[in-house]
């Protein structure tokens, strides 16, 4: 189906305070860079026809775009904030029904850019193209990229970069930064507005409920601790999450610095700005659970009318997220070590190999890589994994362990994006050379395909000669 045909507008159907209504900011030479063939596809876009929009160079017949109000907690402190280079075109209804939203990141000002030039360069939006498509690979919820077109203009950062524009799929951009907006900005009734819009959309089982707006706050909290659950299990690190960039939805969103471990420190930040390590890949889970508390303050209106049993309410709630958090992750690890009936001592079990790991300085992924695929010579002549091995050799039995391997299979992926792969490729595009970025993307689109991978994408990552950093690259 053509995007003209099929563009739905029904966030503007909030109160107006929610959106500001955009015009097309051309850009002089728009080239696809990048098309996702198969979202595409199981989308039902059709690329004839669409470079102009997705270039912001010109909307869609009958599509009212709009850049979204939303505040946040950056780094802890609260700041109004906007899509300050983002517009969302429309949304679009997907094969099964759903609406997903279509969103133009780097497509010019808009009231929210505050000093900034509303663009993005091409090697931040290529690099959260294949990170976010890396993610869904990896079976974790996250927004998806549908293209990235290069714009013929340049961005002024430190240097002159190329400039670009991503197209971004979300089931929505509703951030829990949207609902403090709403609470301290707007009126009780826009709250109210926003909530139901949310529930209908994201959690629409509980419309009809009387208490919905506590079971709303509980379904957040539940998908966003076994979101994060499924980030710690592979090491991702999101690097910047900020009450802002935390949806609703329980998607990944906002693809800035984040970067995935090698070796297996949880102290690991890689952001240049990230001093206090606040994101650390081992603090995650409890700012998630601060940001939710940031969500609960929100909220509070809408719970119990009596002030003292309304904060009960989110506390009780927010209470539940270390143990939810704890469950899913714990599923998830022994999963990776082929458990399927834990029971006592397998808590430790993980735990022991984690903390080998850690003394070993060994790489997470390639830990249970080895193990998914009996090859861990390399790995018994570091000392203290020969026994951890035993021990797991006799937890699972030698009936047990076709069985064991089948499920590590599934749970423990051949290749992440890695640091220096993710470089190297984007280093080449940058040169116009987009041979490496397309073949990680398509091995990324399958991470648990163990085949006819090069072992360059597999093996252990090169001794950096100083540590790894990003960048809020814009
Ligand atoms: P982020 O770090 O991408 O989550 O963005 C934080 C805030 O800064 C959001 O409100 C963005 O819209 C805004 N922002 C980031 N880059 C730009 C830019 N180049 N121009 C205008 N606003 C921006
Ligand atoms: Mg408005
Ligand atoms: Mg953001």
């Amino acid at each position: 189906m053509r995007l003209d045909d099929n563009l739905d507008a029904s966030y503007t159907e909030l109160p107006e305070s929610f959106y500001t209504k955009m015009s097309p900011n051309p850009v002089r030479e728009p080239q696809m860079v990048k098309w996702n063939e198969k979202l595409a596809n199981q989308l039902g876009i059709e690329r004839e026809g669409v470079l102009d929009f997705l270039a912001g160079n010109s909307f869609p017949t009958g599509a009212q775009p709009i850049a979204q109000a939303y505040a946040g907690h950056q780094f802890g402190n609260f700041t109004m904030l906007g899509d300050g280079r983002a517009t969302l075109l429309g949304e679009w209804q997907n094969r099964s029904g759903q609406k997903v939203d279509i969103q133009l990141k780097g497509a010019g000002r808009t009231p929210y850019s505050r000093g900034g030039d509303g663009r993005a360069a091409l090697g931040p939006m290529l690099r959260e193209y294949l990170i976010s498509e890396a993610m869904h690979g990896l079976h974790i919820p996250t927004t998806r990229s549908l293209a990235v077109v290069s714009t013929g203009e340049p961005v002024y950062r430190e240097t002159e970069l190329p400039g670009a524009v991503l197209t971004r799929i979300a089931s929505s951009h509703i951030r829990v930064g949207t609902f403090e907006y709403a609470r301290r900005f707007c009126t009780e009734t826009d709250l109210i507005a926003l909530t139901d819009y949310s529930i209908n959309r994201h959690y629409p089982e509980l419309s009809g409920q009387p208490d919905k707006y506590v079971r709303f706050f509980q379904a957040v909290v539940e998908r966003q601790a076994e979101l994060l659950a499924k980030w710690v299990s592979v090491g991702f690190i999101h690097g910047v999450m900020n009450t802002d960039n935390m949806t609703i939805s329980g998607e990944t969103i906002d693809y800035g610095p984040c970067a995935f471990l090698d070796a297996y420190k949880p102290m690991t930040v890689f952001s240049s700005i990230d001093i206090q390590g606040r994101y650390a890949y081992s603090n995650q889970p409890p700012i998630a659970a601060w940001n939710l508390a940031r969500f609960a303050e929100a909220l509070l209106p809408l719970f119990d009318e009596v002030p003292a049993k309304a904060v009960k309410q989110a506390e009780d709630i927010l209470r539940e997220f270390p143990q939810v958090y704890r469950k899913s992750w714990l599923d998830i690890m022994y999963s990776k070590i082929g458990i399927t009936d834990a029971k006592e001592g397998d808590e430790t079990l993980v735990e022991d190999l984690l903390g080998w790991m850690e003394q070993a300085g060994a790489d997470y992924t390639n830990t249970f890589r080895t193990l998914t695929i009996d090859e861990t010579a390399a790995l018994e002549q570091m000392e203290g994994f020969g026994s951890w091995k035993k021990r797991w050799e006799a937890r699972i039995g030698a009936d047990g362990m076709e069985a064991a391997h089948d499920l590590m299979h599934q749970f423990n992926p051949n290749l992440i994006p890695r640091n220096h792969l993710v470089e190297e490729a984007l280093d080449a595009a940058g040169n116009g050379d987009y041979t490496l970025f397309d073949r990680l993307c398509e091995l990324l689109s399958n991470p648990f395909q163990y085949e006819q991978v090069d072992s360059k994408y597999t093996e252990d990552p090169p001794e950096p000669k100083e540590p790894f950093q990003t960048f809020c690259g814009t």
